[in-house]
């Protein structure tokens, strides 16, 4: 009776530490205007990725009290300068970090720019169901009403809940969270630019008030067919932008330069100009993975639709918007240059 009486008094002892016990949350910092610093509170203009992530994490305090936050400086750039080194250095430590036990969650702070595909490459390589968030902000961190400190303590939120966990690599900006696979930039400038303009977005975080509303159902993290562990490059792609009266020189010098895909983001439903549409085609014919997507930005582009994508050989992009259709494309021909895969690939993550 007296041994079980101990062992209740035990339980109970290491319970109450471990619901005390605080998460291990790293804040992998990237560069980025949340990083960035400017010459006066109303000053539009500023440098980009200038302040430490020491720094980032002593401005917002509150973080130590809920997480036992770590902080890793990996790239100090402005995201239009994110680069498939850094991507595969930025994955294999979120794996290493994640998979060992280190860390309950992650957060990367980053630039808006390109946020989106860097969400979108960490959705598909990373091996871990742990929640994993990315940052940024639209206002420098010495402007007026800087957006930066309060998207990064919803961030370690959003990286500490339970809730997060199994939904892929998440971005959280302007009290709003949106599923990698899923979310854009839509504006230059507004705080509110983070859209998911096929599905809405999948959760909101006020004041670290995490609320989780829906799902990612496409593959990513543990279930995604990618893995970057014994990757050191990835194949040259390249995105073709169409429009009225269009040439093809940009697709033949794609293909001169050694392309190993092509994205076309082409008019409508992926509608390429007559001249590029033949000279995709060659390319195709020469085995080079034409993916046909569309300039719009939302909806699906559709197999076989104007164009003919069994005739011509060509991938359809389903709903992704071109550049994240090249971060696929990028991964799909580390695997397989079979067609019907990479379309099955492009259907399924
Ligand atoms: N060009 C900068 C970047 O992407 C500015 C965008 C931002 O962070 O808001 O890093």
């Amino acid at each position: 009776m007296c041994f079980s009486i101990k062992k209740v008094v035990a339980l109970m002892l290491i319970s109450a530490v471990a619901a005390f016990a605080k998460p291990t949350i790293y804040i992998l910092a990237t560069g980025g205007t949340i990083a960035g610093s400017g010459s006066g509170e109303l000053s539009t203009s500023y440098t980009s990725g200038t302040v430490t992530v020491d720094k980032l994490i002593a401005a917002v305090p509150q973080i130590n009290e809920i997480a036992t936050i770590k902080g890793e400086q990996i790239s100090q750039i402005g995201s239009q300068e994110m680069n498939n080194e850094v991507w595969l250095k930025l994955a294999k430590r979120v794996n290493e970090l994640l998979t060992t036990g280190k860390a309950d969650g992650i957060v990367i702070t980053h630039g808006t720019d390109t946020m989106e595909e860097t969400a979108y490459f960490l959705d598909l390589v990373v091996k871990s169901d742990k929640p994993i968030v990315m940052v940024g902000a639209m206002r420098n961190s010495t402007s007026m009403s800087a957006d930066g400190p309060l998207n990064l303590f919803n961030a370690v939120n959003v990286a500490m809940s339970k809730d997060a966990v199994g939904k892929g690599v998440l971005v959280t900006m302007n009290d709003e969270i949106h599923a990698a696979r899923e979310v854009t930039k839509t504006n230059t400038t507004a705080v509110d630019t983070f859209k998911s303009p096929n599905t809405g977005k999948i959760g909101t975080v006020f004041y670290g008030n995490v609320k989780f509303y829906m799902a990612p159902v496409r593959k990513h993290t543990t279930n995604s067919m990618f893995d970057i562990t014994k990757i050191t490059e990835l194949p040259r792609v390249d995105i073709v932008y169409s429009h009225a009266n269009d040439n093809a020189d940009f697709v033949n010098v794609a293909l001169k330069n050694g392309a190993k895909g092509i994205v076309s983001a082409g008019m409508g439903n992926g509608n390429p100009f007559p001249s590029v549409l033949k000279a995709l085609n060659e390319g195709a014919k020469n085995g080079v993975i034409v993916v046909r997507d569309s300039r719009v930005g939302t909806g699906e582009t559709t197999r076989n639709g104007e164009v003919n994508d069994d005739e011509n050989g060509f991938v359809a992009s389903d709903n992704l918007n071109a550049q994240k259709a090249r971060v696929l494309l990028m991964l799909a021909l580390t695997k397989t240059t079979d067609k019907a895969k990479i379309q099955e690939i492009f259907y399924t993550h």
